[in-house]
């Protein structure tokens, strides 16, 4: 899915956890990195700015495989236990459910899809039949994602962001 949906979400995740009291609520901090979190798994993009409907392979996947991420955020918080650093935890928690909604998203997709078992089964899965052909650009992308209903799906989570941030 788009930029702006995985920073929708983002954002009202932050929300639920700030008005549960798990993080803090004097603070933007919450809604700031949980939207950067939000969009992780897409550092990639930066690697494939010219292709960016390609960007899961700009770094052999590496940022789309949810183990890699399961991996890094096991070893962060085995790192940082012995220094007992305020909110690490529930902000630990918050990029890890991020991260796992950023890949619940992309398994919406018209292209690619999600390797749930990569890098061992890179058997891409999507819950929408995917685009008949591959496209040659971002143009032809923009044309093939237009015509599929997976944008309103998009656009809704857009309006329902909008109505919780009003
Ligand atoms: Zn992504």
């Amino acid at each position: 899915m788009t930029t702006l949906s995985h920073t929708a979400l983002g954002f009202l995740v932050a929300k639920l956890a700030v008005s549960r009291g798990w993080l803090p609520a004097d603070t933007s901090t919450p809604y700031l990195l949980s939207m950067i979190f939000a969009n992780l798994p897409d550092i990639d993009g930066l690697a494939s700015l010219r292709k960016i409907y390609d960007h899961h392979n700009a770094l052999k996947n590496l940022s789309h495989y949810p183990a890699n991420w399961f991996i890094v955020f096991t070893l962060v918080a085995m790192v940082a236990f012995p220094f007992e650093i305020r909110l690490f935890y529930p902000y630990l928690a918050l990029a890890g459910i991020n991260v796992l909604l950023h890949f619940i998203l992309d398994t919406f997709s018209i292209y690619n899809g999600i390797a749930w078992f990569g890098p061992w089964n890179t058997k891409k899965y999507s819950f929408i039949r995917m685009a008949p052909i591959l496209p040659a650009d971002t143009r032809e992308w923009v044309h093939w994602y237009l015509k599929h209903w997976v944008v309103y799906l998009e656009i809704a989570l857009w309006i329902v962001t909008l109505l919780v941030l009003l």
